[in-house]
């Protein structure tokens, strides 16, 4: 992942190509590398990806404008491009019963493409939040998530009706409008039909376990992967693990919000880390060789030079998180030194410290420096 390539060269498209070309050249990548017909094979899985990814930014006219003009910088969330949208493909194709994604994105299967087209009800996109650690975040991690959603209820197989065949007449109520005309003084006001809920149609035999609705809400677990290096507040996108659309319609998508917990001492910015270390004031005159804990608590060792100055931050490369998206990137550590003044000293350290003042003439009358703000 070091190099990423080119969204154009990735889909084998010249920058020219039409967004039909686009989607036909990714659509014979997804199909040659769909995790579902290759088995445990790593590199499809990571073709596939890539492809996707690719075509996640050349389908879209604004982003592809973006790409276009700033390259990968354009397209990246730090950037200001919103937030990052990570879709997880290994959680979704195992997880079982998600080939649909496919069915409707290509038409492999005509009947659920016609439904979704013919039905503009689909179904409701929603937001779950998942906390995380800073340390999670070293590396690609999996959490588990449970969450409620609404899914096709099984006794009706989602028609909502009894007898499982989306028997239904018009309403009654608003004679198939899906809105009622309520008359109040000298106004006559529109709102959407009680009865029917603005479908227009009622089920004559509303099935008993869903009340016609056509949908139940259910529990949900899923393990969900969270990238190395994700960015506070990312959403990461699982498709059509919303809700579920009305009569089988496409369900709607799952957002998952990354919520890192903030550290007891690191603090992050981008890849970056910062903590704080106190010394004391005879160490920062010599100077010494100090052992500080990176975030995963392993020892790095860390040279201060003699004279180090109160608020002097340096730096430790690689001792960062890893960077999103290029895990082998790995950001730095700052480390800002606290120098401490003994606030009580003992007989002889009292002694020596006089007899340190003394040897090194100190001024009584200090001249004045400009004013600092730490
Ligand atoms: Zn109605
Ligand atoms: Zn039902």
């Amino acid at each position: 992942m070091a190099d990423k390539r080119d969204y154009y060269e990735v889909l084998g498209v010249p920058k020219t190509a039409t967004k039909e070309e686009i989607k036909k050249a990714y659509r014979k990548l997804a199909i040659e590398n769909h995790p579902d017909k290759n088995p445990g094979d790593k590199a499809a899985e990571e073709r596939f990806k890539e492809a996707t990814e690719a075509y996640e930014v050349l389908s879209d006219d604004a982003k592809r404008q973006n790409y276009d003009s700033y390259g990968f910088a354009g397209v990246d969330n730090s950037q200001g491009f919103g937030n990052a949208a990570y879709r997880d493909f290994s959680d979704l194709f195992s997880g079982g019963g998600f080939g649909s994604i496919f069915e409707d994105l290509f038409g492999f299967g005509g009947a659920s493409r016609a439904r979704a087209q013919s039905n503009p009800n689909v179904g409701q996109s929603i937001r779950v939040n998942i906390e995380v650690d800073l340390q999670d975040i070293m590396g690609d991690c999996k959490k588990e998530l449970t969450y409620y959603h609404q899914v096709p209820c099984e006794a009706c197989h989602g028609t909502g009706s009894s007898k499982g065949t989306a028997s239904s007449k018009t309403c009654p109520t608003c004679g198939g409008a899906g809105q009622v005309r309520q008359s109040s003084g000298f106004f006559s006001v529109s709102r959407t039909c009680p009865t029917c809920g603005g479908r227009g149609v009622v089920i004559t035999d509303p099935c008993p376990s869903c009340k016609g609705s056509g949908t139940v809400r259910k529990s949900q677990t899923l393990r969900v992967k969270i990238p190395a290096g994700i960015e506070n507040g990312a959403d990461i996108i699982i498709p059509q693990m919303g809700n579920a659309g009305q009569n089988n319609a496409t369900p709607g998508d799952l957002y998952v919000r990354v919520n890192i917990r903030p550290h007891k001492y690191f603090v992050r910015q981008g890849e970056d880390l910062f903590v704080q270390i106190p010394i004391s004031m005879t160490q920062a005159a010599l100077g010494l060789d100090i052992e500080v804990k990176n975030l995963m608590g392993q020892t790095v060792k860390v040279s201060i030079p003699a004279g180090v100055q109160n608020g002097k931050i340096i730096r430790v490369k690689g001792q960062g998180l890893p960077r999103y998206r290029n895990a082998a990137s790995m950001g730095d550590m700052y480390i800002k030194f606290q120098i401490e003044t003994p606030k009580r000293l003992g007989l002889k350290a009292k002694q020596l410290m006089k007899e340190l003042s003394d040897a090194m003439g100190e001024n009584p009358s200090p001249n004045p420096v400009p004013f600092e703000n730490d």
